[in-house]
């Protein structure tokens, strides 16, 4: 099958590799028909991801159809459509069971598909505790309306949740790319007085403007004075950083108000400062990434009742056999990209 493997630092490539097969009795394999590229593709790709093991498949965001399945899988059969959840967890150990299904003490758990392990962008892949790690598509929900749950709307889902939004809140979020928005769009269900979206790229403020009109938007320039113009108590009650920059991460909390959440949304290449000094007094709750994935079935529901559509997210297609000029477009951010789907044909 078709594989595209992480080389080595600086060097993907599209290589044939042998059929997965089952390893464990909670393994299935899943025909993956939808998969996408996402940031953290690209961090692996720049060598800032140091758990990335040479020679793996890459890919962590797909939908596909269950193939085969261990003896102990119960909740999912071949046949079914699935969503892919981006970590592996267990589902037993003290970090399950309390949710914090990222740092789940497995071997294998946390993010380890397309990172440790061959993960989705490939023909087929081995999915580890299947009965956690897979959710049913419900009927009326497609491919593409799918591709999401189990990553960068998983990662927004949880930011929202994490974030203690009230409906009096003011809430900045920085960035409005693909998880920006999938953030903006988590961040709407829970209906604060209002949001402000900061993004400096105008492309992607058009895109905001167009589809969620009732968003504040702004830019990073003059972006602390904006916010107080905009909130009531001199600054964002809640802070969502989604943009992964030096400037961003400093945005977040200058732009806070005293005794605000800022939730650290983004992964960075690099380590950030925290000039603790300057921030004295302001008394701020910081929450850090990344994702407890474990809301991918009722992602899904919010699907089904129309109220998330991340479907205007995905600008391009392309299929497996031609990813190289999919990574080169979202690398390179051309023609206005924001998301890819890579079909296996
Ligand atoms: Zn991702
Ligand atoms: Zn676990």
């Amino acid at each position: 099958m078709l594989a595209y493997t992480y080389v080595e630092k600086g060097k993907f490539e599209l290589r044939e590799k042998e059929k997965p097969m089952l390893r464990d009795e909670k393994d299935a394999i899943v025909k993956v028909t939808l998969s996408s590229i996402c940031t953290s593709d690209l961090h692996i790709k720049h060598g800032s991801v140091p758990k990335a093991v040479p020679g793996i498949t890459v890919g962590h965001e797909m939908v596909g159809i269950v193939e085969q399945t261990g003896s102990e899988v119960k909740k999912v059969k071949p046949g079914d459509r699935v969503t892919v959840n981006v970590e592996t967890f267990c589902g037993k150990c003290f970090f399950c069971r309390n949710g914090y299904v990222n740092n789940c003490t497995d071997k294998d758990g946390g993010w380890a598909l397309g990172c440790r392990i061959d993960g989705g962008q490939a023909e087929y892949v081995r999915v580890p505790y299947a009965d956690q790690g897979l959710n049913v598509i419900p009927e009326n929900v497609t491919d593409e309306q799918a591709l999401f749950v189990g990553d960068i709307l998983a990662t927004g889902f949880w930011a929202a949740r994490i974030s203690e939004i009230k409906e009096e809140d003011t809430v900045l979020i920085l960035g409005a790319g693909p998880t920006g928005i999938c953030t903006l769009l988590c961040v709407m269900l829970k209906k604060p007085k209002r949001i402000i979206v900061c993004e400096k790229e105008k492309t992607r403020r058009e895109f905001v403007r167009k589809h969620y009109p009732e968003v504040i938007l702004a830019e990073p320039e003059r972006l602390p004075e904006f916010v107080r113009e905009n909130s009531e108590h001199g600054g964002a009650d809640v802070v969502l950083e989604a943009a992964g920059t030096k400037d961003t991460f400093r945005l977040a909390w200058e732009c806070a108000r005293p005794n605000a959440i800022v939730t650290v949304v983004a992964l960075y290449d690099e380590a950030q400062m925290l000039p603790l000094p300057e921030m004295y007094g302001k008394n701020l709750t910081f929450k850090t990434g990344g994702v407890d994935g474990c809301d991918c079935e009722e992602i899904l529901r919010l699907i089904v009742e129309g109220k998330i559509d991340t479907t205007p997210l995905i600008t391009h297609r392309y299929s497996l056999s031609h990813i190289e000029e999919a990574y080169d477009l979202f690398e390179n951010r051309k023609d206005n990209v924001i998301k890819t789907a890579v079909f296996t044909e």
